[in-house]
């Protein structure tokens, strides 16, 4: 059964698209089954995966208000090596759409149900706000990953991020949680990063990731050319840490299934 990650916070400009590409090539490099779900509509991680969001004929818009089957809307990133339901701005008229629809934000969980047992990993890129869209990839995910650039404000919008899973998971979805902090754009020269990310490790321990991915140029000049860092320069430190990320991603999962397992053992 694959594990579904939701990338999420509601901040824009924390590297969620970033996190989503990367990761999800960096898991398909070590020969996972990898499907990339976009669910903002500004489809950057569709374009970020080399698929032109002008030119869908199905998308996760389609899929959401069952205007289509979920093979029509599923689309192949070679020069990411792995599956995508792409996204564009159609999907902002889902928001209002869904309003009137019931279990209106268990959609995207009821569409993915069929695709679980295909893949090890789903990401889902969340838009960056905690909109009905959002909703659904919280409600879809095993666990969800806030990527955070660590300056001073990063830590306020946090908690309404923390309350939303917590609401979630009591209402909703009750096997969600937090699956990982990632700390991106990290600049250790920077005192005030040090300082947050003092702070994070006191307040989530190991939820943090070790791994962190530095400010790199090449990051952010790949989705350009609709590629991920791994293919775009597989030796640029940006693309190694979303590497190590992965198999940091990969263990934390390995290590879940065996407390699992355990526990039914013991019952
Ligand atoms: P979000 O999806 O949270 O809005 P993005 O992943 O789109 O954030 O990142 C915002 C901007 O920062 C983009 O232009 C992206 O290319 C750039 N970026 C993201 N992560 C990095 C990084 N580690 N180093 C340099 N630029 C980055
Ligand atoms: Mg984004």
């Amino acid at each position: 059964m694959g594990k579904v990650l939701a990338i999420a916070n509601q901040k824009g400009g924390v590297g969620k698209t970033t996190t989503c590409i990367n990761l999800a090539a960096s898991l398909a490099a070590t020969k996972r089954k990898v499907l990339l779900v976009d669910l903002d509509p500004q489809g950057n991680a569709t374009m970020g995966s080399g698929i032109d969001k002008s030119d869908l004929e199905n998308s996760v818009y389609e899929l959401l208000t069952g205007r289509c089957e979920l093979k029509q809307a599923l689309q192949r990133s070679e020069n990411g090596g792995y599956d995508i339901l792409p996204a564009n701005g159609d999907l902002t008229a889902a928001e209002v759409e869904l309003l009137d629809v019931k279990m209106k934000e268990s959609r995207l969980r009821y569409a993915l149900t069929t695709l679980r047992s295909q893949y090890d990993y789903i990401l889902i890129d969340c838009p960056p706000s905690l909109n009905m869209l959002t909703v659904n990839g919280l409600v879809a995910a095993d666990g969800v990953i806030i990527p955070m650039q660590c300056e001073y404000y990063a830590l306020e919008g946090l908690s309404a991020l923390v309350n939303t899973i917590q609401r979630i998971s009591s209402v909703l979805n009750p096997s969600l949680q937090i699956e990982g902090l990632l700390r991106t754009m990290y600049d250790p020269r920077n005192s005030l990063t040090l300082d947050v990310s003092a702070q994070l490790t006191s307040h989530f321990g190991d939820k943090l990731y070790q791994t962190v991915i530095p400010r790199n140029v090449r990051l952010a000049e790949a989705p350009s050319f609709g590629m991920p860092a791994l293919t775009y320069d597989k030796q640029s430190r940006g693309a190694v840490a979303y590497l190590a990320l992965a198999g940091e991603v990969v263990r934390r999962s390995k290590q879940a299934a065996k407390a699992s397992a355990l526990a039914s053992a013991n019952d």
